[in-house]
C-alpha cells in the first residue's frame, strides 16, 4: 500500500483519488469547500461530458446518472445570417453514436465526496497552500494537485510555448434553466457561433432540482456579449440571456421565452486565459507536485472540453501510477505521465484555440459542406468525443481540400 494526498476534490482529483483506493491504496483529499457548500453554492460549469469522458468514471464505478439525466444526442451547428433577417447560412446536425451527458457539478462531486469516503478515504476540508503541500509531501509517496482554477495552481509554471493565449478570449455567462421548448427530433448541444460577437450553446442537463437545459454564452471581449458587469441580479441575469437570443438567434429566442432559472445560484459570468503549466511543481524544500486537470491544461469551455479532459487525464494518470509499482514518483514518472495525456490533450487544446479565432475560409467551406453531406456532420459531432478525428484536415486548407473532394466524389 503507497501513500497519495491529492489537493481538489472535484473532476479530475475525485476520480484518481477513487481510483487509487479500489487499488488498495492510502488516499486523503484536500478540499477547500465541503459537499454541502458545492451543492448550496453557485453553479461551477456546463459539463457536458461524451461517452469516451464517461466511460472512464463507469469504469471506476461513478456514473450514478446515465439513468436519469436527459441524454445529449448530438450536435447541431448553426451560423446566422449576417444581413440580420432571422434566417441561417449554416445550420447541420449530427447524431451522437452514444450520448453525452452533462450532470450539474453541484449534484455529481457531494455524491463523489460521499462515495469516496464510503470506500475508505481520508477528507480534508482545507485551503491547502505551499506550506500544506509541503507537509503532505514528505509524509506521502505523491502529492497530486487537482485544484481546478484554484490559486494554488499558479505554482505550476506556465508553459508560454504550448499556451497560445495570455489573456482572457471569452466572457463567459452560464443560465441554468427550466421551461425551454425541447429540441425536435433529438436533443442535442445546439451551437450557434454568431460572427464577430460570440458563442451561445445549449443542452440538456440534471442539476439538483431535476432536469434543466444549460445556456452557455460565450462573447468575444469588448463585443455586445461581452455584458455582464452591470448584471447585479439573477433576473437580470435570466433577462440578459433572453435579450442575446432575441437580438442575435430569434430561433433560441422562440424555444427559451418562458423560461424559469433552475435556482437563484443557477447563473455564473466570468472569464479566465486559457493556459498549459508545466506539469512538475517544486516547493521550497525541492520536493516534487504532479499537476493534474484545470490546474495544468485550462481550456475555453468554447469546445466543452475541461471534463472530458480532466476524466482522460485521471485515467491515464490513475494507469501510470498504478503501474509503477514500488519505485519512486520523481521528477521523470511525473513528466512522462503529464506526456502521455499531453499526446492526446494537444489536439484538443489545438482545435479549441481555433475556434477562439474567426474562422478561415477553409474551415467555412467545411462546415457549409457539412449541411448537404450527413457523413460529414456525423464524423464532425462524434469528433467532440475524441477531438484527434479532426486533424488534419479541420487544420490544414489543402488536408481540408482534399477529404472534402473526396466526400463530395462518395456522395
Ligand atoms: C463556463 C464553463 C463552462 C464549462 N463547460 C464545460 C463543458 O460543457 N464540458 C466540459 O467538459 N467542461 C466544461 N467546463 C470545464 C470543466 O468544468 C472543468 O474543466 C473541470 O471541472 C476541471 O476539472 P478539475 O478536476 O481540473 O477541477 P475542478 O473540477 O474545478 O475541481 C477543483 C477542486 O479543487 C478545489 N480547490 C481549489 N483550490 C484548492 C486548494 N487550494 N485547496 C483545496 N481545494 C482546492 C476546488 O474547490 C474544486 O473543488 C466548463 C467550465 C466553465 C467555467
Amino acid at each position: 500500500m503507497r501513500k497519495f494526498t491529492i489537493v481538489g476534490g472535484g473532476q479530475s482529483g475525485l476520480m484518481v483519488a477513487i481510483g487509487l483506493l479500489k487499488a488498495g491504496h492510502q488516499v486523503r483529499v484536500v478540499q477547500n469547500r465541503t459537499a454541502e457548500e458545492i451543492g448550496a453554492g453557485k453553479v461551477l460549469s456546463s459539463q457536458c461530458m461524451f461517452s469516451n469522458a464517461v466511460q472512464h468514471e463507469r469504469d471506476l464505478g461513478l456514473d450514478f446518472w446515465s439513468d436519469t439525466c436527459p441524454p445529449v444526442e448530438g450536435i447541431n451547428f448553426i451560423v446566422p445570417n449576417p444581413d440580420g433577417s432571422g434566417t441561417k447560412v449554416i445550420d447541420w446536425a449530427g447524431r451522437l453514436d452514444r450520448p453525452a451527458y452533462a450532470v450539474d457539478q453541484r449534484v455529481k462531486m457531494p455524491r463523489w465526496l460521499a462515495e469516496f469516503q464510503r470506500l475508505g478515504g481520508q477528507l480534508v476540508i482545507k485551503d491547502a497552500g505551499i506550506a500544506e503541500l509541503e507537509t503532505y509531501a514528505r509524509e506521502d509517496d505523491l502529492v497530486i494537485v487537482a485544484s481546478g482554477k484554484g490559486e494554488i495552481g499558479q505554482m505550476f509554471a506556465r508553459d508560454a510555448a504550448r499556451s497560445a493565449y495570455d489573456k482572457p478570449m471569452r466572457a463567459l455567462a452560464l443560465t441554468y434553466v427550466t421551461g425551454m421548448t425541447p429540441r425536435e427530433p433529438h436533443s442535442a448541444v445546439e451551437f450557434n457561433l454568431i460572427p464577430g460577437v460570440g458563442e451561445y450553446f445549449v443542452f440538456p442537463s440534471l442539476t439538483t432540482s431535476g432536469p434543466c437545459e444549460i445556456m452557455v454564452l460565450e462573447g468575444i471581449p469588448g463585443g455586445p456579449m461581452d455584458c455582464w458587469g452591470d448584471v447585479k441580479t439573477p433576473e437580470a441575469h435570466l433577462a440578459k440571456s433572453l435579450d442575446i437570443l432575441r437580438t442575435f438567434l430569434p430561433w433560441e429566442y422562440e424555444r427559451s421565452k418562458d423560461c424559469q432559472l433552475t435556482d437563484d445560484n443557477g447563473i455564473l459570468a466570468g472569464r479566465f486565459a486559457p493556459t498549459i503549466r508545466h506539469p512538475i511543481g517544486t516547493l521550497p524544500s525541492g520536493r516534487k507536485v504532479l499537476g493534474l486537470g484545470d490546474a495544468v491544461c485550462l481550456n475555453d469551455p468554447i469546445t466543452g472540453q475541461g471534463s472530458n479532459n480532466a476524466a482522460k487525464a485521471a485515467a491515464v494518470y490513475l494507469d501510470a501510477i498504478l503501474a509503477h509499482g514500488e519505485r519512486p514518483y520523481d521528477a521523470a514518472f511525473m513528466q512522462a505521465t503529464f506526456e502521455r495525456f499531453w499526446d492526446y490533450a494537444q489536439w484538443v487544446v489545438r482545435w479549441t484555440n481555433m475556434l477562439l479565432q474567426p474562422p478561415p475560409p477553409f474551415v467555412l467551406e467545411i462546415m457549409g459542406t457539412a449541411c448537404a453531406v450527413p457523413a460529414l456532420a456525423h464524423r464532425m459531432a462524434n469528433a467532440f468525443d475524441d477531438p484527434r478525428d479532426f486533424f488534419p484536415w479541420f487544420a490544414d486548407p489543402e488536408a481540408a481540400g482534399a477529404y472534402l473532394a473526396d466526400l463530395r466524389q462518395a456522395a
